[in-house]
């Protein structure tokens, strides 16, 4: 059948794209679909990132879009409560830094289709039958697995 994935990923962000690119890297097809022209813009998050999930991810410092070590960082929230992190980590470019793990997942075998936003998701005896609003009109992807990495506006729940 066309259009038939092992693994549909619904967000092309960080969780998305290194789901893809493990699941990739194991032989499996995978896509990922992300209602974003451009993956990592426009860009909401502050840039700071430990050397620990970097090391976690398998990142090798030092990268194009690593702008600064730091020694830690100071998280101060409306309420004036504040968090001090003590450990080493990085001032990044996120977009950078999202399309290089987008990329990592391509040289893997994912597939990464943008302007596609996941618009409903249908179970369907054994299979999931996803519905994205793409460049080319209304589509169908289906998937054995679908995995939800839309971030805090996911359209995958329960
Ligand atoms: C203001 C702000 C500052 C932050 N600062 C930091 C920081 O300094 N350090 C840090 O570690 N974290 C920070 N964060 C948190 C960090 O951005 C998130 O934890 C991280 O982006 C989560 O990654 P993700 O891949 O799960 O989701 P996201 O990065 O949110 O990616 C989700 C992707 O899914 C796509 N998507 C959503 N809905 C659909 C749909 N219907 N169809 C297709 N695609 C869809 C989106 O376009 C997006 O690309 C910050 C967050 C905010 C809001």
């Amino acid at each position: 059948m066309k259009n038939t994935w092992d693994v549909v990923v619904v967000g092309g962000g960080p969780a998305g794209s290194r789901a893809a690119e493990v699941i990739a890297r194991e032989g499996f097809s995978v896509i990922v679909l992300d209602k974003k022209k451009v993956i990592g813009e426009p860009n909401h998050c502050g840039e700071g990132i430990s050397a620990h999930c970097l090391a976690e991810i398998g990142v090798r410092t030092p990268q194009r879009w690593i702008l600064r070590e730091v020694k830690g960082a100071r998280l101060i929230f409306p309420n004036d409560t504040t968090i001090y992190f003590t450990q080493k980590g990085y001032c990044i470019d996120r977009p950078s830094f999202d399309r290089f793990l987008s990329r990592r997942a391509v040289d893997n075998g994912a597939k990464v289709k943008t302007s596609a936003a996941v618009k409903r998701i249908i179970r369907e005896r054994s299979r999931w039958i996803i519905e994205a609003d793409t460049d080319e009109g209304m589509r169908e992807f289906y998937s054995r697995y679908l995995i939800g990495a839309g971030g805090a506006l996911c359209p995958v729940t329960g």
